[in-house]
């Protein structure tokens, strides 16, 4: 279903799976078992440029459009979901919106650090307390002079204890979405830790980390936007992550269809192929339409944002099918393994763990729909 890439976009895939197949795939499942991909990957990863897709190249980048973003997406996320997680935290979650809002001197700052994967960013918005509803954050962030002085917790934070740089939401004014700002802070800042939070149920190779915030003093320059703009700089963040989410979702749908497909056509009961019995080719005939449903919407949302126009519904549906589509082929793969499926032997189980956190974080999918919700009837439901 490559039918509407471009040449570049389709050289761009094949060289990524390509390398993917090669350096990735033969460590995913020893990388999930112990609980830390090989840190070796995210300088390869630099290397050909998954950090520096859609960043011009003055900054450090390749250049390239939303679509072959997303097409890249999909190919880490057919591959290994810790791995993707690795790279859109820090080029998407992290670079874009320092990309959209940065001055000129924190671009050059940072940018080309995080094109060439030698420094890796985070994105802390999630506090303990503030998760779904994230205009409730406390953490804070008070003037002293020409400085900043930020205290406070962020929970979940994906790369939080690799990252050389966290962009951290605190509230620098009062209650609500206009009282946060967005602030750039080295992660080697004095009052800034990171501890690692073990035992997650998948995406087991990336770093998920609790930070604390001790007085931690940033210079005036570390602030990101204009202040009381952080709120705004994390909710156009987060719309563009879900197209990126979706996208190794849709990689996740893609990775068990092939799977179930090379399974099916050989595995033997009662002496013949279990690809044919109609229950098996029912399971494969979904995960198929799913796929290409789930990439359509991610496109189109990718299209949007290359086109800049609005994208935020748009990125939601992609996230919101995306998301619930990989859970649900993973299930219906595992289903199609037997018990093989139930071991590290075969993808599908780590597959299906992965995709487990998918319609949770950057928004559930209950946010979603309500997001949608919004949308068509013109009512909020948050209130
Ligand atoms: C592996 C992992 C990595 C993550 N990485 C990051 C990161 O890099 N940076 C970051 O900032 N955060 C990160 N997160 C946090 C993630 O975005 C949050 O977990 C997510 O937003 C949900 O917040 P919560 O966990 O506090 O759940 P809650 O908000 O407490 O939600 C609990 C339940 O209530 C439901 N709910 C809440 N409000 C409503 C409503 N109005 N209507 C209907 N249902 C509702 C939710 O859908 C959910 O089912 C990560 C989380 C995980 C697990």
């Amino acid at each position: 279903m490559d039918l509407t890439l471009t040449e570049e976009q389709r050289v761009f895939k094949a060289v990524a799976r390509e390398f993917l197949e090669a350096e990735v795939l033969p460590h995913r499942a020893e990388w999930d078992r112990r609980e830390e991909v090989d840190r070796a990957i995210v300088g390869r990863l630099g290397e050909l440029g998954f950090f520096g897709l859609t960043v011009p190249e003055v900054y450090g980048g390749i250049g390239g459009d939303y679509i072959t973003y997303a097409v890249a997406m999909e190919e880490l996320g057919r591959v290994d979901s810790s791995v993707r997680g690795i790279v859109s935290s820090s080029s998407g979650l992290f670079g874009k919106p320092l990309l959209d809002h940065g001055t000129e001197g924190q671009k050059q700052r940072w940018l080309p650090l995080i094109c060439s994967g030698e420094v890796l960013g985070c994105f802390g918005l999630t506090e303990p307390d503030s998760g779904s509803d994230p205009a409730s954050l406390v953490t804070s962030a008070r003037r002293d002079g020409a400085d900043w002085i930020l205290d406070g917790q962020k929970m979940f934070i994906t790369n939080g204890t690799w990252a050389g740089v966290c962009l951290v939401f605190a509230r620098t004014g009062g209650p609500g979405a206009k009282g946060i700002s967005a602030f750039l802070v080295p992660t080697d800042s004095p009052g800034f830790e990171a501890r690692a939070i073990h035992g997650k149920l998948g995406l087991r190779g990336q770093a998920t980390a609790e930070i604390s915030l001790t007085d931690v003093r940033v210079p005036a320059d570390a602030l990101l936007g204009p202040e009381g703009g952080g709120f705004a700089i994390a909710m156009t963040a987060l719309d563009k992550g879900r197209v990126t989410v979706a996208a190794g979702c849709t990689g996740i749908v893609q990775g068990c269809l092939e799977a179930t497909t090379s399974y099916a056509v050989q595995r033997q009961q009662f002496g013949r192929p279990i690809a044919t019995f109609q229950l098996v080719q029912e399971a494969v005939a979904e995960m198929s339409v799913d796929a290409d449903a789930a990439r359509l919407l991610t496109w189109r949302a990718a299209d949007l944002i290359d086109r800049g126009e609005p994208f935020g519904v748009a990125a939601s549906k992609a996230k919101y099918f995306a998301s619930e589509a990989a859970v649900r082929a993973a299930n219906a793969a595992l289903q199609c393994f037997g018990g093989y499926g139930y071991i590290d032997e075969y993808p599908v189980s780590k597959f299906l763990r992965d995709a487990r956190v998918m319609t949770l974080y950057e928004g559930t999918s209950q946010i979603q729909k309500l997001l949608i919700g919004r949308a068509e009837t013109g009512v909020s439901a948050f209130l």
